[in-house]
């Protein structure tokens, strides 16, 4: 019987990843654009790093983390999201001290025990960025503005949503109105909402269910309870926002699954994914840091999933076409396949992707492969042309067809090829 990869674990194949590599080419560009660097972090910490992040009572923690117990007894947790990572490895490395405000992005899986469907698996990856040191209302603009871009140059059309939760100076007073506010429908909600109610009452603001959206139509307004400090940045940044031509709606459901937000958070939407409304989201967490065992400094970040965003760009048509090849070598007997191995060989050597039939197939066979090939141009060489020190190359969108002289080192007519390959 043959072995199957485990549901929600998805292989990309060659021709998605050419997708994927898009997606990330243009992130990358993107990041370093806005003034990021890179940053790798292990996919395993300890489990009590995402807990005390994350937050007790979430999602992820309560019933998404891959969790298990290692050979020394100690409690591992397969990353759920990237910031609580790259704030360890920052704390860690005391990277503050290098750079007062630090400007981090990094790409990789993520893992969620998730019910598998459409744009939402187990292993998934993330396109992720940090800013860590500043709280200025125009980072956050400026983030947003970022991953404006990204879908922008993707040629993605998404909305973006943004909201403030406030801070802990102003959140609880309004946590208490939300509590009060829901105990008058105790009873009347989905079963996540009346667990929700004492436990994350936030959380049952961005409820799918229209019976629970219903009810919450005359819900207090987190932003209407924001301290004179939080309203401030709130206002700065959609002045920031407003300066910078970035369009956005202000969603005051909107609130995250995750505990550690304050202040500014924000979505990216699309309505082409069904359920899975979000590319991207994130926010501000200005006591992180400090909570992960670091210096009192603010943060703003967000993550875009990468299999969301190769999903809607196929659903618009935009296939990318697996890499062509710039050069075919059609060899036809012995000797021609001689010079053709060391050939193509060489004209790798100098930048060309170039591709040969290996098994001595017949010329039909092997202009087959490259048509199929996607190959710009095909050298052919036949053991009569070798003997008279010539081939033929021919443009395989045009069909013209030039005879070339292989009487030259290999080197030299490989250089010669590229440089009339390269120049068209
Ligand atoms: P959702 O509401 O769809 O569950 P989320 O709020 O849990 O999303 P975040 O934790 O904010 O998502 O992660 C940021 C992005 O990562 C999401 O917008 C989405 O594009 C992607 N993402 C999250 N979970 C998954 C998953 N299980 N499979 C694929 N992509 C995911
Ligand atoms: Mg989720």
């Amino acid at each position: 019987m043959s072995v199957k990869a485990l549901k929600g674990f998805k292989d990309i194949l060659p021709d998605e990843v050419e997708i994927w590599q898009r997606i990330e080419r243009i992130a990358r560009d993107i990041f370093h654009r806005f003034g990021f660097s890179e940053i790798k972090v292990p996919i395993l910490e300890k489990t009590d790093l995402f807990v005390r992040s994350i937050g007790e009572a979430t999602d992820i923690v309560e019933k998404e983390m891959y969790t298990f117990t290692d050979r020394n007894g100690a409690s591992i947790t397969m990353r759920p999201e990237g910031t609580a990572s790259v704030l360890r490895s920052f704390v860690e490395h005391g990277l503050h001290v290098r750079q007062p405000v630090q400007r981090l992005y990094t790409i990789g899986p993520m893992f969620r025990h998730e019910r598998p469907q459409k744009g939402r698996l187990r292993q998934f990856h993330q396109l992720s960025c940090e800013v860590l040191g500043s709280d200025l209302p125009r980072l956050d603009a400026e983030v947003m503005a970022m991953a404006w871009l990204i879908l922008k140059e993707l040629g993605l059309s998404i909305s973006l949503e943004m909201n403030s939760l406030g801070c802990p100076a102003c959140r609880p007073a309004f946590k208490k109105t939300l509590i009060a506010f829901l105990q008058g429908h105790a009873g009347q909600l989905c079963e996540d909402c009346e667990r929700r109610r004492e436990t994350n009452p936030l959380r049952v603001l961005d409820c799918k269910s229209a019976n629970c959206q219903e009810k919450y139509k005359n819900a207090p307004s987190i932003l209407d309870h924001l301290c004179e400090g939080c309203g401030d940045h709130f206002q700065a940044v959609k002045q920031g926002l407003d300066v910078l031509n970035i369009p956005y709606s202000v969603n005051s459901f909107m609130v995250r699954g995750l505990d550690y937000y304050t202040r500014t958070t924000f979505e990216l939407i699309t309505d082409a994914l069904g359920a899975q409304s979000a590319v991207g989201a994130g926010g501000r967490y200005d006591g992180l840091v400090k909570q992960l065992g670091g210096p009192d400094l603010p943060g703003i970040g967000f993550g875009m999933g990468i299999e969301r965003l190769a999903l809607l760009l196929r659903q618009s048509g935009q296939e990318a076409a697996l890499p062509g090849i710039d050069l075919f070598v059609a060899a036809l007997g012995e000797a021609a396949q001689e010079t053709g191995y060391t050939l193509t060989n060489t004209l790798r050597t100098k930048g060309l992707k170039a591709a040969m039939d290996l098994e001595g197939r017949s010329l039909k066979s092997q202009m087959k492969q490259a048509g199929k090939s996607g190959a710009r141009f095909a050298l052919i060489i036949g053991d009569d042309e070798l003997a008279k020190g010539e081939g033929v190359l021919r443009d395989m969108t045009t069909r013209e067809q030039e005879t070339i002289a292989l009487k030259q080192d290999t080197a030299a007519l490989a250089a010669s090829l590229a440089e009339r390959i390269q120049s068209q």
